[in-house]
């Protein structure tokens, strides 16, 4: 597949068109922001990391149902995806209190939920994504009732599947965030990346933070934790 011209730069990846108009590459990049853009630096190898990792739970997902973008890892760092339109919203599951929820609803980080708890930001840098409801994404015109329905029923779907999964890696999938996108003919698939950046995920045994958050919180250890996250998730899938 022949790389084109670049679509769009994001914080953590490059968008390249490719030959074929209904495809496009993915470049990940080791560059890490957080707090809409404030806090900026490297993670080195991340790039690899979240590449590989998307893939390999994007594949899983499609085989239990969720459709994805997801066509092919090209190399370390490139995937070809099929082009869609991204849904503005940003599609949060939570199973476990941490983060912006604690922080909003004063529940003590590490509060576990009766059921997962789904919550849609407005993806939109220059308002600061905000938190919005199902009827504030009607009223915006964001997606309709049946889109808003499937989406909430994938993403539901993801985190009974991901936390199987990351349970048998001796891991606690505690949230994460989702991205949704439409094919040309409309249909909606799960899009954008599962990673590290995207997921809050805890040491089953000892509640290690192996995520983003030691990034965000200047904990120190932040490519390490990246390695061992991968390292968990490939033991896992040679072992199947
Ligand atoms: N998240 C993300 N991108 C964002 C905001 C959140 O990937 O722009 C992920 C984050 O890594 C976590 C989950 O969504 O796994 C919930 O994040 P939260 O709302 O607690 O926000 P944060 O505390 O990260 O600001």
């Amino acid at each position: 597949m022949e790389k084109r011209e670049q679509l769009y730069e994001g914080k953590a990846k490059q968008v390249y068109k490719t030959d074929d108009p209904q495809l496009l590459i993915v470049s990940y990049k080791d560059d890490a922001t957080a707090f809409n853009g404030l806090k900026k630096g490297t993670i080195t190898g991340k790039g690899v990391i979240n590449n590989q990792m998307s893939n390999r739970l994007m594949q899983r997902l499609e085989k239990g149902g969720v459709p994805t973008h997801y066509v092919q890892e090209l190399s370390d760092r490139e995937t070809l995806v099929k082009r869609v339109t991204i849904v503005p919203l940003e599609v949060i599951v939570r199973n476990i209190a941490a983060g912006s929820f604690s922080k909003r609803y004063g529940v003590e980080e590490g509060t576990p939920f009766a059921q997962p708890t789904v919550e849609y930001s407005y993806k939109n840098d220059d308002l600061g994504d905000p938190l919005l409801n199902s009827d504030h994404a009607l009223a915006l015109k964001l997606a309709t009732p049946e889109e808003l329905a499937l989406i909430r029923k994938y993403a539901l779907a993801v985190n009974e599947q991901l936390k199987a999964f990351w349970t048998s890696c001796n891991v606690t999938l505690v949230d994460f965030k989702l991205e949704f996108g439409r094919l040309e003919d409309g249909s909606i698939v799960l899009a954008d990346e599962i990673s590290p950046d995207t997921c809050r995920l805890w040491d089953s045994a000892t509640g290690e933070k192996l995520d983003k958050d030691r990034f965000r919180r200047d904990m120190g250890g932040v490519e390490d934790a990246y390695q061992e996250i991968m390292r968990r998730l490939t033991s896992h899938n040679e072992k199947e």
